[in-house]
């Protein structure tokens, strides 16, 4: 395959042209290949194809011109040597794990992880001979006093959801790495335009490009990064194998998103930032997780870790789960629903939505309460998702 070599471009200029080859029709915009195989010249070419003595396309599987175009760019800014795209975020995860883990292996993750991760860890690799140990997500000590002889990954997501609290991924990439164990880091939230784990010591980014990647709420995709021997292992031999592949429509969508990533993603930063500075001043509002607010306990560490704060704030209301589905209800524009990193503002109540599977203790003890309402800010005039807000908080206070 041609590669460019970009690394000499800056990030901007990497998110908008990194991973195209040209066809010979000329093409300005990336193609879209929909097609589920590829032909061969000779049945010498499709032998040496098969058996990895030449590369190139052999089926759409886990060879896409488009496909590849998308984990190019993605791999180049994230600064990793290698991505593969999956089916969806979570597919992501699953690959990782089932990349790089065996019966008799041990996760510790951080217990502020997206629901169905936790549900995945616990169940169904659970099922396979594989444990995880939940610690909090900001203490560093927690986590190296969970590690066993045979744990292999930690795992994390920063921010988190939906309490956007800070890991501090240089210390844990440390113990990480003093005890054998690979650092896996869901970048979901910040995206490569906020924050690049894998210069800060992560052996893995994961993403969910559903959100930010797509960036107008259309697609499911996600995508693992990291060094051509993790991912291009494991990780892809058993993307190859069991198939759980971005479809080039949808890489198509992505690899688009991410030629916007870095505008969008300052805009969302800039109106959560003021939103959350105007929430922390609301009668009724008890308590405002933004990381951007003096008032967040990493809000030091997030300021060197990231070069923004994020688009999704939660805060908690005095009133509980009647004041929070209150609030919801009161909504005229922002939309009621679980997704984040949409164009389009949402209000979810994680309680009931999004963490609403996992046990009421597992739920108290991530602090995860009745009252707490999550946004993730989107594009409108930051002046007309307020004027929806405050109507809904009268209606409360
Ligand atoms: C949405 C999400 C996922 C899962 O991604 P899907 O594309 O919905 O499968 C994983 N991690 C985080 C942090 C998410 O927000």
């Amino acid at each position: 395959m041609p590669h460019f070599d970009f690394d000499d471009y800056g990030f901007d200029t990497r998110a908008v042209r990194a991973g195209h080859v040209r066809t010979n029709e000329g093409e300005q915009s990336e193609p879209i290949f929909a097609t589920s195989s590829y032909t061969f010249g000779s049945a010498a070419e499709a032998a040496a194809r098969f058996s990895g003595a030449t590369t190139g396309n052999i089926y759409s599987r886990f060879t896409n011109p488009t496909v590849r175009v998308f984990e190019q760019r993605l791999a180049s800014l994230e600064g990793g040597e290698r991505c593969v795209a999956t089916s969806s975020g979570m597919a992501a995860i699953l690959t990782t794990c089932m990349g790089l883990l065996k019966a008799g292996d041990h996760i510790v993750a951080s217990r502020s992880i997206f629901g169905p991760t936790v549900l995945l860890f616990n169940t169904i690799l659970a099922r396979f001979g594989v444990e995880t140990t939940f610690v909090p997500q900001t203490d560093v000590d927690a986590w190296e006093k969970a590690i066993r002889p045979n744990t292999r990954l930690l795992f994390l997501e920063t921010p988190s959801n939906p309490l956007i609290e800070v890991a501090d991924i240089a210390a844990l990439a440390d113990v990480a790495h003093r005890h054998g164990c690979w650092l896996a880091v869901d970048n979901c939230f910040c995206t490569p335009a906020l924050q690049r784990p894998l210069s800060l010591g992560a052996d893995i980014v994961i993403h969910s490009a559903t959100k930010y990647i797509d960036g107008q709420g259309r697609c499911i995709g996600g995508a693992v990064v990291g060094s051509e021997a993790l991912v291009g292992g494991g990780i892809y031999g058993f993307l190859r194998t069991a198939g759980p592949s971005m479809s080039p429509f949808n890489a198509w969508v992505f690899l688009k998103g991410l030629e916007t990533l870095r505008i969008r993603m300052q805009a969302h930063c800039a109106s959560a930032l003021q939103l959350a500075q105007w929430l922390e001043e609301q009668p009724g509002v008890t308590r405002v997780n933004y990381p951007g607010l003096a008032s967040h306990p990493q809000h030091a560490l997030a300021a060197r870790q990231q070069t923004a704060f994020g688009g999704v704030l939660s805060f908690d209301l005095e009133g509980g789960r009647e004041a929070a589905w209150k609030l919801i209800d009161s909504v005229r524009l922002i939309s009621i629903t679980a997704n984040l990193g949409d164009s389009k503002s949402t209000i979810t109540h994680p309680a009931t939505t999004t963490h609403g599977r996992i046990s009421p203790e597992a739920r108290a003890a991530a602090g995860i309460t009745e009252g707490l309402v999550r946004i993730a800010v989107g594009l409108e005039d930051v002046a007309d998702i307020q004027a929806d807000l405050q109507r809904g908080l009268e209606g409360v206070s």
